[in-house]
């Protein structure tokens, strides 16, 4: 048996780029600070570029029974409740795109990657075992764990994160930048949404420094709600539990609607959002990053997971194009990778500024996104 890659992290990335070297033939050993491996109980949307990813690794089917595919997406004025803009992701855009725009639960995506990497027989996931450092001698790089195991393979990845230790070794640049956005995601059974909330769509309620967005998950059964705001109160918090009166107080000047979505929420998890400036490399010998670790993004663009999951399925493509030479091909990875993924983490910081906007920013806001297609939106 070839000498396997070693993935530190069994995040949707993680899982990604184990499940397509494994396609490809490559063994992997995923090692996971985690004692037990899955997700955080909230949606993502995921653009037809993952999807197209998902495809590639024969998962098609799988994401296509798990999804909910919404017939637009829709901006709306999170104070006066008045539409912004419309984008219908209906049989035009799949044509345009050649795959849909999907809404799914994380914890569904994720399973559908594990469960995949499994069941290849190539991938061995090894939980309750967080990387703490390794060491590359130009042949193999061996990764030592906090729990005391040792782990040999031809190469690392490190799906590590956005406080990536891999990353602290290979670029050193400290901790992720503090936002001062705060996210709030909660999910609930359907029932527990009046009927006239109930939209086969993604809407975001765009308010000042904050916004709500809100979509249906699992085939409908469940309610998907994510709202942001800013505050310079937290500067750390990731997955924690959020504070209802914080958010009431946050969303006090927003429409009725925005309220009493707010108000079907007993519990809230909290996320204090980072991301990074992008950057041009991310390799080193036999080592590389990829999703978060690389290029942590602020979510305001939908892309952080789909980005993950493309740089596992081209990283496996560089790595069987480069004739066993894995420097060279995390290179051709990371140049392939860098300029996309950077314009996300750019782009998302913008769309930030519109989504919150106030006063004249906010009619700039509606002046210039009114009418967009889906294409201008997009591409
Ligand atoms: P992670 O998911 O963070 O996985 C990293 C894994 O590494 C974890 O399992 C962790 O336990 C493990 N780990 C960490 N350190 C170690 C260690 N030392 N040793 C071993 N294991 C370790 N993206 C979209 O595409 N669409 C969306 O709609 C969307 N919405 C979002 C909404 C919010 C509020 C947020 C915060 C993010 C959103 N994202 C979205 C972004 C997306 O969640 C991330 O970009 C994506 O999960 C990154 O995946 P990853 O595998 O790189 O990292």
């Amino acid at each position: 048996m070839k000498s396997p890659f070693l993935v530190a992290g069994a995040g949707i990335g993680g899982l990604a780029a184990a499940l397509a070297l494994a396609r490809k033939g490559i063994p992997v050993d995923v090692i996971e600070q985690a004692a037990e491996i899955k997700e955080v109980g909230a949606g993502i949307q995921f653009g037809p570029n993952g999807f197209r990813m998902m495809d590639r690794l024969g998962l098609r089917d799988a994401v296509n029974h798990l999804a909910v595919f919404p017939d637009d997406l829709i901006l709306m004025d999170g104070v006066s409740a008045e539409e912004i803009t419309r984008i219908h992701v209906g049989q035009a855009f799949r044509d345009k795109f050649g795959y849909p725009y999907a809404l799914i639960h994380r914890a569904d995506l994720h399973s559908v990657l594990l469960k995949a990497a499994e069941e290849s027989g190539l991938v061995r996931v090894h939980a309750g075992q967080s990387l703490e450092r390794f060491e590359d001698d130009g042949e193999r790089v061996i990764v030592a764990t906090r729990e005391g195991q040792r782990y040999e393979g031809q190469a690392l990845i490190g799906a590590d994160g956005l406080w990536s230790k891999v990353r602290q070794a290979v670029i050193g640049d400290g901790k992720p930048r503090v936002s001062g956005h705060i996210a709030y995601r909660a999910v609930l059974p359907i029932e527990k949404v009046p009927e006239q909330y109930r939209k086969n769509a993604m809407i975001l309620w765009a308010g000042p420094k904050n916004h709500l967005v809100q979509y249906p998950l699992r085939g409908g059964e469940l309610f998907n709600l994510v709202a942001v705001f800013h505050s310079d109160r937290y500067d750390e918090g990731w997955d924690a539990e959020g504070e209802r009166e914080e958010l009431f107080k946050r969303f006090a000047n927003n429409c009725e609607t925005v309220k009493t979505l707010l108000g079907k929420i007993d519990t809230w998890r909290m996320w204090v959002l980072c991301d990074r400036d992008p950057i041009e490399k991310w390799s080193d010998g036999r080592v590389t990053l990829l999703g978060d670790a690389a290029h942590p993004m602020l979510q305001y663009l939908a892309q952080g997971a789909c980005m993950a999951i493309e740089d596992g399925v081209i990283l496996a493509d560089m790595v069987m194009s480069s004739g066993g030479d894995l420097p060279s091909a995390f290179n051709n990875y990371q140049e392939a990778r860098h300029l996309r993924a950077g314009r996300c983490q750019v782009t998302a910081r913008l769309y930030g500024e519109f989504y919150h906007a106030d006063g004249v920013k906010a009619k700039l806001r509606t002046q210039m996104l009114s009418g967009r297609t889906a294409e201008q939106a997009y591409e």
